[in-house]
Order: C-alpha cells, then structure tokens, then sequence
C-alpha cells in the first residue's frame, strides 16, 4: 500500500537512517534478480516497531540485530520490525521480479539484437521491489551498492564505480540521498566520455544506438557544460554529487529522472533520424532541467510530495532561463510560450484544474497525479512572475540562502518562502495567496480611450483573487512595434504610463514579453487585424503570445477555426523561429482538423494545411531545419498520394531527408491513415529498418489503417497483451482514433471507457494514466462520446484513469462547443 503522509510524519519522528548497503545480482536470468540490503538506523524510542518498504517475488532471509525474522513480518509491500534498539542492523536478502511498466526495476529487450538492459526506477512507492528502504523523501542516507552483472555489462550508479572484479561492480558511497533517487543502469551499453571543469562525464545508450551517439555526444556535453557554468554561477555551490553520467534508457515513462549522479532520459532523445531545431531545443532545455534538480530537488528534497511541484516549477523556470542564457539555444523562452505555456493553460482551464501548491498529497501514489501543465508550465511562470516582482538578482540572493540552509537535508514551500522574503525583505503571503495557492489564469485586455491606455484584468468569477502582475503592453500597426511600456498590474484597472502610441495602433498586446500567466483578450477587431499584423511582427515572443490568445479563443469558442486557419495560412510562411514554426505546425496539424473543425470541413482544412506546408517547402534559402518542419507538416496533412508514394520510395525529396527512416515512417503512418499501405507493405519496409523505433512506427501505422480488421487486432494488442511493452502500447493508443476513420471506431469508444480501466492491476498506473490520456477519443467529437466518458466517470476509477477521462472529456467539450457554433 501507499505510505500516508501521517505514516510518514511517525517514522520520520522514530527513525534516523544512518547507511544503506545495497548489493544486486543481474544473473539469475530474465524474470528475477537477487537484492541484498543492509540498512543501519537508529531509533529514537528504543523497544518501539516501525516497517521499511518490500514488495519481494521471494524472501531468503531477513535478520534484525542478529536476529532471524520470520517471512510472515512482510505484509502488503511492509517488512513490519519490532523491538527496536537506539542502533539498528537490518539485513534482507530476497529475490525480485523485474518489471515492464517502468516502476521498479524496469528490464527491457532490444528487438534489433535481442540484448538486456535493466534500470532501476523506483518512483515515489515502488523502491521496495528493488530494495529494503524506508521509502520517503525526508530520511535521506548515503548509499553504498554493488552490483553483479554478466561480464560484457556496463554498470552505472549514482556513485562513482570504484572497482570491478569477476562481473562485481563496486560504487563509491554516495553523499545522502532520497530513496526516490536510487538508480542503477545496466546493460551492454554504448558510451561517450568527457570531462568539463574537473567533473567526469559520461553519456550512455544502448548499444543499437551507438552511431548516433557519437554523432551526437558533442552537443550534448557542450549543453552539459554550459549548464554547469551557468549553475555555478546562479546557485554559488559547486556541484555536489561527483560525476555526471546522463544514461538514455528504453521504455523510460517520463522524459527523464534527475537520480544525483546518473540522470535517466527517454532515449528517443538519441534522435535516430534528423531533428529540428525545436527538438534539439527540447533535448536541451531537459538535459539542463535534470541539471537544475541537482541542487534544487536532490540536494535540498522537500519534506513530502505536497511540494514536488516546487522542484519542478523551479527547475523548470530556471532550465529555461539557462538555456537561453548559455547555450546557443536563445529562443528558449519563445518555445516555452509556444508549447508548454499552452499545455498549461489548457490545464487551466480543465476541470481538474489546481493551485500550483498546496495540494495534499495525502500518500505517495497521490504525489504523481499533479505532474502536469500547472506544476510545470504554469509554477514556472509563477517564479518567473516572482524573479520579476522581487527583482532576478533578490530572487537569485533567496534561491543561494534556501539552498544553504537546507544542503542534504528537506524542506518546505513555507523554508521557500521564507528564504525569498528574508532576501527581499517583502511579506509574500499576499502574493502566494493569489498565485499559488488559487487556480485559474487571469485575462488582460487592453484599452484603448483617446491617449489612454487601461488594462483590465478578468479573474475567474468562481476563483476570485488579487494577483498582481509585472508585465508590459505593446502598440503595433502594420506590423511595425509603435511603443511599449512597463506596467505593473494591482488593480482590475490599471492606467499605463509611458505607452505613447503615436498613429493609430491596430493591435495591442498585453504581456509582450511573456513575463507573466495570464492571456490577452482578442476582441473580433482584434482577431481581424492579426492576419496581417502577425507575419509582420518582428518579436517572436509577441508572435508566441498572439497565438497562444489565438488558441485560447478557439477552446473558448471565441475565435472562428476558420480565422485561425486564415491566420496560420498568412503567418506560418514567414515564421522564423522554429520552435514556433513547430508548435503551430503540430497545433494545426494535429488539433484542428476533426477537432476544431466538423468531419465535413476536415478533408479541406487539410488540404489548405498541406498547400501551405508546400509553399514553404519550395522556399529558397531556407535552413534544413525549417525544411524538415515543413515535410513533416505536409507528411501528416497532404492526401496526394502519388507524392507520399514518391517520398517513400525516396523520390522528390529534399536532399537531406533522402534515407531517413524516421521520415519515411511519418509518410507510411500517412499513407496508412489514407488506406494506401497494407500489413504486408508495413512488414517490407520494417525489414529496412529493424530499430526499436523502426518497430515501433510499424506498429503506429497498423494501426492507423481504417479498416475493421486492423481496428481489431490494434484493440487486442492494446488491451491483451500478456508481456505490455509500454511504448509499443502507446504507440498503439495514441494512433488508435483517428479523424477520418470514425467508421470503424466508434464500437470502440464504449469499450476504451469500460475495458481499459480494468487493465488496473495489469498495467502500472503511471502507464495506465499515460494510455487513457494518449488513448482517449478526442477526435470522436460527439455527445455520445461525452456521456460515455460521463458513465465511466460516475464509477470507481483507478486515480490516473480519472484524471485523463476528466481532461478528455474537458477537450471534448471544448471541440464539441467549437463545431456547435462554428459548424
Ligand atoms: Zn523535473
């Protein structure tokens, strides 16, 4: 069971852990590994009981200060320990089951040449299927593992490896860590080495990915190093973890995990084929967002999972800020307006949505269900937003104090805030009443009287609250920038001083730069003005922030489709910058056709997309990058199938896409959603490219083809599979409902909504959550589809499943709303 936080507040009280000594044994075959751990406490009421955490497949022995304990002790994932002494010596020997779902230690098959690669993820409640611990945030403890692992493995723990002997991997003791932290990697990885400012580096994958690797180990230290520089500078504390391994591992459910020592990413983010810019960006900024939590996260822990959100609403803000600062990647704060800014405001608006802090998170399974748009983008923009109100050098000043006062131990969002206002000297109660502990996203319209300029702020009738914000407007006219000035907001009126507006402006923006949370109002004067004024506008963070008020309307129901399209087709051409040339590409592309517009206007939305995406594509001068976005646009829109036949076969294709598998497979996913390929087709070009992503894209695009069989046996492989391979189940789901293949279906919008929650108990639930979030019939937009959401919700549902049924059905209504007034 998942420990509550009232458990967590008694042990915490009880017990001190002084050492864990963990050894693993990787060689007892594919189903079960050995666990050997000695774990030394002390106890503060001698004679008391206490448990530590274990979910074992089998228990060999467990030994109390020398004394036997019987198997019966461990119930319900507890070893429960009586008769405590001031010092404790607990020794367990077990042996574990791997796991396939990613929480626990996760053991995974290469399919391209059939090698091992295990890693240990143990999340916030399943570090007992690894080892004996006590499983909280707040009794940190140094670490000392060894592993014994087939000869020809590579070992990599968040300690250094001291010694190997006989297959026995020895790391040095780690400083103390949260047991959430503990990782050991190990397979017959590839590896790149490096060095930067007397920290030893290393970069791992596995060992079918070892060509790209080295292609791409470079940008990945230079970022690496980068980042470390800028966080010397900005915390003042050196790194405090030794080496820096970043391991990309296979299956991973998140985008990375910040383990001190040993970070493990996605290892999609070893690009196979060629990327943009956009996603060297994102690789970026995640590489730099795990640096960030080696100090704020894992060097100061907070106290319990009702503060996840402050790490990573941290390092989220400042990952950002360094990647613009210090790597070559300056536009980071216009991608982050593009995307994540709009998934936070979509979350915002949902039903589900939630202060930033102060959630209860009354156990530990309860901590992971807020990782979402608010705790990211949106507690980012928060401490972005505070960096502002208190100035960035105070705010930097409270973050070194904060860090100082609480290095290798926990604390607390009121130890946070504390921090800041000793640095600034100012009572922040007021200020975090509004921003973090209310819900909701504040609307700012500016108005124009004579020479007078106002700025009304809306907050949500049902959330009132004061927030003020620190922020700016802009005058444009004909796409030229007439002034802007500062403002700072404190009232639902607020008169702008030093905005001189010269002729008359056409469009006015508030929040131009994006300091703060909060969407512009676009009045229909507005919405005509943009599709000329948007191509125009030489800042791209104005661009950013006129989109995402774009975005805004239409989930309101307030813009037309339609002049959002007029919009993409005059502005999208001439975008630049291209983080934002991707993010509105995948937004038109991927939510307004069968979303925002009816299954009737979909074919010719479509096509208009896919003009559009050729207009750039025959561009002259333009960077390989902006290239690629634009294929990849015209690959998932076009339906001229005599072009995607050619793009396929490699004909008439820019000159660096020609052999990429990654871009053919997005031209096969098409022609498979077209009716075009069949099973056998998919089968001949998978030979061409057996990778794991290979395998993958296969299976996105059986099941993208509309027709029953295919439906059929897509649905048995998503609710049926006796080994679940996460991210080929995910390739399933997200691919299963397509915009134009509602004929075969729709008899399985009532099935996702019965059959996938008793999938509960098979799947983990972090996977289940991910499946019905990436699963859901967004693009069935009917009232049936509502009702039968609402159905399932009216009954128990595993916590994550109700989550992504709660936002789905919120999208849904959005879109339903959407085509009731539209059309
Ligand atoms: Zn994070």
């Amino acid at each position: 069971m998942s420990l509550l936080r009232t458990e967590s507040e008694e042990r915490k009280a009880l017990i001190e852990v002084s050492s864990y000594d963990v050894t693993l044994d990787f060689t007892l075959g594919d189903e079960l590994f050995g666990s050997r751990t000695e774990l030394a406490f002390d106890c503060r009421t001698p004679g008391a009981s206490t448990f530590v955490e274990l979910i074992p497949h089998d228990v060999t022995s467990i030994v109390l200060n020398g004394t036997v304990i019987g198997q019966s002790a461990v119930r319900d994932g507890r070893l429960w320990l009586d008769g405590l002494q001031e010092h404790n010596v607990l020794v367990v020997e077990a042996s574990m089951a791997y796991v396939h779902d990613g929480e626990g230690m996760q053991h995974t098959v290469d399919p391209e040449d059939g090698r091992t690669y295990l890693y240990a993820s143990p999340s916030s409640s399943s570090a007992g299927r690894i080892y004996a611990c006590f499983e909280q945030p707040d009794l940190k403890a140094p670490y000392r593992v060894r592993v014994k692992a087939p000869e020809d493995w590579r070992v990599i723990a968040n300690g250094a490896g001291t010694d190997t002997r006989d297959g026995l991997h020895s790391f040095a003791e780690t400083k103390p860590i949260a047991t959430y932290f503990f990782t050991v990697c190990a397979g017959p990885f590839a590896v790149q080495t490096g060095e930067h400012d007397g920290i030893s580096l290393g970069i791992y994958a596995r060992a079918t990915l070892a060509e790209r690797l080295r292609e791409q180990a470079d940008e990945i230290f230079t970022v690496t190093g980068q980042g470390f520089d800028y966080y010397h500078r900005v915390y003042g504390i050196r790194y405090p973890w030794g080496k820096y391994d970043q391991v990309f591992v296979p299956e991973f459910n998140m985008g990375a995990m910040e383990n001190p020592g040993c970070v493990t990413f996605r290892d999609e983010f070893i690009f196979p084929g060629r990327a943009s810019r956009a996603e060297h960006l994102l690789r970026a900024v995640v590489v730099v967002h795990e640096m960030a939590h080696m100090w704020f996260g894992d060097l100061v822990t907070m106290q319990w999972w009702d503060d996840l959100w402050l790490n990573e609403s941290f390092a989220e803000f400042l990952a950002q800020q360094c990647t613009a600062e210090a790597t070559e990647f300056t536009e980071a704060w216009v991608d982050f307006s593009a995307t994540r800014k709009n998934w936070g405001y979509a979350a915002d608006r949902a039903p589900s949505t939630h202060p930033i802090a102060g959630s209860p998170a009354p156990d530990a399974r309860a901590a992971l269900e807020n990782l979402d748009g608010i705790t990211y983008p949106k507690g980012a923009s928060a401490l972005r937003q505070l960096a502002a109100y208190l100035g960035e050098d105070t705010f930097l000043a409270g973050v070194r104090n904060y860090l100082r006062a609480h290095e290798f131990g926990n604390a607390t969002l009121h130890d946070f805030l504390q921090s800041m206002s000793a640095a600034s000297g100012l009572d922040l109660d007021d200020w975090s009443r509004g921003w973090l502990l209310t819900a909701g996203t504040d609307v700012l319209a500016a108005r124009v009287d004579g020479d007078t300029v106002t700025i009304e702020r809306t907050t949500p009738a049902d959330r009132p609250a004061q927030r003020p914000h620190v922020t700016d407007v802009a005058a444009f006219g004909g796409g030229i920038e007439l002034g802007r000035a500062d403002v700072r907001i404190d009232a639902d009126r607020t008169r702008v001083h030093g905005l001189d507006l010269g002729a008359s402006p056409k469009l006015l923006v508030p929040n131009a730069t994006d300091r703060t949370w909060a969407i512009g109002a676009l009045d229909e004067a507005a919405q005509r003005s943009i599709p000329d004024e948007l191509p125009a506008i030489s800042d791209p963070t104005v661009r950013g922030v006129v989109w995402s008020a774009l975005l805004n309307g239409l989930a309101l129901g307030t813009v037309d489709p339609a002049t959002a399209l007029d919009v993409f087709d005059a502005a999208w051409p001439h975008e630049e910058v291209e983080p934002l040339l991707e993010a509105v590409a995948m937004f038109a592309s991927l939510f307004m056709p069968g979303r925002y517009f009816s299954p009737a206007r979909t074919p010719s939305a479509l096509e208009r997309i896919a003009r559009t995406g050729r207009t750039v594509l025959e561009l002259e001068g333009i960077s390989d990058s902006r290239r690629l976005t634009a294929a990849r646009l015209v690959a998932r829109t076009s339906a001229d199938v005599s072009l995607l036949r050619g793009w396929a076969a490699g004909r008439d294709l820019p000159e660096f896409l020609v052999g990429d598998d990654q871009f053919r497979w997005s031209v096969i996913g098409r022609l498979a959603s077209l009716g075009e390929v069949d099973d056998d087709e998919i089968d001949s070009w998978q030979e061409k490219d057996p990778s794991v992503s290979g395998v993958l894209r296969a299976i996105a695009a059986r099941t993208r083809i509309p027709t029953e069989a295919a439906k059929a046996a897509a649905w048995a492989r998503l609710t049926s599979s006796d080994r679940p391979n996460s991210h080929e189940l995910s390739a399933v789901a997200a691919n299963f409902f397509g915009h134009s293949d509602q004929q075969f279906t729709r008899p399985y919008v009532e099935r996702f909504f019965e059959e996938l929650p008793q999938l509960s108990g098979t799947l983990g639930d972090m996977l289940l959550h991910l499946l019905t979030r990436e699963g859901f019939p967004v693009s069935v937009v009917e009232q049936r589809t509502v009702e039968l959401a609402e159905r399932a919700l009216a009954g128990e549902l595993p916590a994550g499943v109700r989550r992504s049924f709660v936002d789905g059905t919120s999208s849904l209504r959005e879109h339903l709303r959407s085509q009731e007034r539209f059309g």
